[in-house]
């Protein structure tokens, strides 16, 4: 019997949200403990050797992964959440959607200058997002120590966007 990986516990679905998408699921492998401890696992094992000062999650499914890896860490976990959902002072950050924009708020006291931060999300498409909340941690202060992503669609582009800016890049599947 071979031993399942974390791409075995995510499922595709057609047409989701609209026509010609292929979504990648990720709610089968946050729903099996050993899918979502092998996942959370191997976010960590690149950073085994590193300090990270916190965790910084970006909306929605990136809460979920950054709450465990923070905790496993015993880290805080900063939230990057979409505009006018933070309730105190906030920085803004826009970026470009295939159509139109959208824009990533911080709290504006949520990373000291100098912490050494590790962004946590799902899924690596255009690299929009994880930009988006890079230069918000950065206009911190904080130091980006990686980006980590469960899944990365490599066509799109995500991870060359996010190296030229000079950030390390793990994703566990493609
Ligand atoms: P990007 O900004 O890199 O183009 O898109 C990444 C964002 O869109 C992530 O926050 C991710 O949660 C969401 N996303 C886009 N496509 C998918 C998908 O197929 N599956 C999941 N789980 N998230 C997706």
């Amino acid at each position: 019997m071979t031993r399942k990986t974390v791409r075995d516990y995510i499922r595709t679905i057609p047409d989701f949200p609209t026509p010609g998408i292929m979504f990648r699921d990720i709610t089968t492998l946050l729903a099996d403990p050993r899918g979502f401890r092998m996942c959370v696992d191997q976010i960590l094992h690149p950073y085994a050797d590193q300090r990270i000062d916190k965790v910084v999650g970006l909306e929605a499914r990136g809460f979920i992964l950054g709450g465990a890896v923070a905790h496993q860490l015993n880290k805080g976990l900063v939230l990057v959440r979409k505009k006018g959902k933070l309730p105190a002072a906030t920085l803004s950050q826009d970026y470009n959607l295939e159509y139109g924009s959208a824009t990533m708020e911080i709290h504006d006291d949520a990373l000291q200058a100098g912490e050494r931060v590790l962004i946590v999300d799902d899924l690596l498409a255009t690299g929009g997002t994880a930009e988006a909340g890079i230069k918000l941690c950065e206009r911190l202060g904080a130091e980006v120590v990686g980006c980590s992503f469960i899944v990365d669609l490599p066509d799109l582009g995500g991870r060359e966007r996010l190296t030229a800016l000079g950030i390390a890049v793990d994703a566990l599947c493609a």
